[in-house]
This record gives C-alpha cells, sequence and structure tokens, in this order.
C-alpha cells in the first residue's frame, strides 16, 4: 500500500507523516517513511541543489526536472521494491507536489508538467494521498518562522497558488486525492487521517 501526505509548507505534514508511521508499525505492519525531495543518498544531493536559498537563478524547468530525478531514484531504489515485498509506503510528498508547485506555482505547463510526473514517478501511482487543508498564511507563519528554503523564500502568494493546484487535483481526482481539515490538535488532525485511511487496510 502506497500512501503520500502532501499540503503548502507549513501544513504539518511531518509530524503526521512520523505519527502515522508509528501508529501503523504498531499494528505489526512494516512500514517505510520516505521524504521528498529525497530519501536515497542520491535523492538528498538533488534535494539539496533545490532548496538551497543561493540556488536564485535556478530556471523553473531546471527546477522540475530536478524533483522528476530526484524522485525516479527513490521509486526504482526504494519504493517499488518496498512495495514488492508488501510493505506499507508513507511518503512526505511526491508527485503531487510537483503539480501544485511548478504548475500551478510556478506556471509551467499543466500537461508538460504530467507528462513530467508520469516519467518521474516510473508509473508508480499512490493508492490514497491526504492533502492537509488549512489557512494558507497561518501555515506560511509556521513554515517562515525559522529558517527559509528557496520554495518557502517565495511568498505567500505562491503558497496560495500551491493550495489552489491541491484542490484543483482533489476535485479532478477525487478517488484518489483527498482534503483533509489540518486545523485542530495534533491529535485530531491525526485522526481525521487515520479514519481516511481505515479502508485500505480492510480485509
Ligand atoms: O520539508 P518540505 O517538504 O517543506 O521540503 C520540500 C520543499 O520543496 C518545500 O519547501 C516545497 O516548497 C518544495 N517543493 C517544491 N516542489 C516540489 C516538492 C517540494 O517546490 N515538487
Ligand atoms: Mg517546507
Amino acid at each position: 500500500v502506497f500512501v503520500t501526505l502532501e499540503g503548502v509548507d507549513g501544513c504539518g505534514k511531518t509530524t503526521q507523516v512520523a505519527r502515522l508511521a508509528q501508529a501503523l508499525a504498531a499494528t505489526g505492519r512494516e512500514v517505510v517513511r520516505l521524504r521528498e525531495p529525497g530519501g536515497t543518498p542520491i535523492s538528498e544531493k538533488v534535494r539539496a541543489l533545490l532548496l538551497d536559498p543561493s540556488n536564485e537563478e535556478m530556471a523553473d524547468e531546471c527546477e522540475l526536472l530536478l524533483y522528476e530525478a530526484s524522485r525516479a531514484q527513490l521509486v526504482r531504489q526504494l519504493i517499488e521494491p518496498a512495495l514488492t515485498r508488501g510493505a506499507v509506503v508513507l511518503c512526505d510528498r511526491y508527485a503531487d507536489s510537483t503539480y501544485a508547485y511548478q504548475a500551478a506555482g510556478r506556471g509551467l505547463d499543466d500537461a508538460l508538467v504530467r507528462g513530467a510526473n508520469a516519467l518521474g514517478s516510473c508509473g508508480c501511482v499512490p493508492d490514497r494521498t491526504l492533502v492537509l487543508d488549512l489557512d494558507v498564511s497561518r501555515a506560511y507563519e509556521r513554515a517562515t518562522a525559522g529558517s527559509v528554503d528557496r520554495l518557502e523564500a517565495e511568498g505567500l502568494a505562491f503558497q496560495e497558488r500551491v493550495q489552489a493546484g491541491y484542490r484543483h487535483l482533489a476535485a479532478t481526482e477525487p478517488g484518489r486525492v483527498h482534503l483533509v481539515d489540518a486545523t485542530g490538535t495534533v491529535d485530531e488532525v491525526f485522526d481525521r487521517l487515520w479514519n481516511d485511511l481505515s479502508d485500505l487496510w480492510a480485509d
């Protein structure tokens, strides 16, 4: 089973991925917890390039292809083998981030980004994608409270476009992509996510 978590910067994804991994492992399943960009030695090197605030001159197309390069390595090296073993794979961001950030956020052509995603994800599509949905300005305050990466430095209007991209995905692929209310306590959000996923383990 392949589950991904998505949302704007500061939405609380990383905390919830950790909670979900813990809860799933407690049921005795093998859980592989990953993050994007990153997760393999090659992908982490690509991540460093992508997030370095001093890489100001990076072209949008270069950015798109680096995210895809990082993802392809992660899929081939870790995700596919884990799914073949029957593990649950939990990934903090995946191809939907690329749609939200590089198509909706940057303004790259929709069809072009979808095509790039097909290549970068090597045809590996999540069974369920949960988008943590909350007021963007609150998330942005959280995301920019400490050090700020290259994408976070793009500002609030950029994050608003990213959020709109996620909502568009949820509307167009309602079977796979579910919006989850990310307001409230960590426990409340966790319960919503856990309940949403329950049908995936029901057998
Ligand atoms: O830790 P976090 O998930 O926030 O780090 C990944 C960063 O990369 C995010 O800040 C996000 O803005 C950016 N990103 C992006 N396009 C993607 C995936 C991530 O701009 N496709
Ligand atoms: Mg971030």
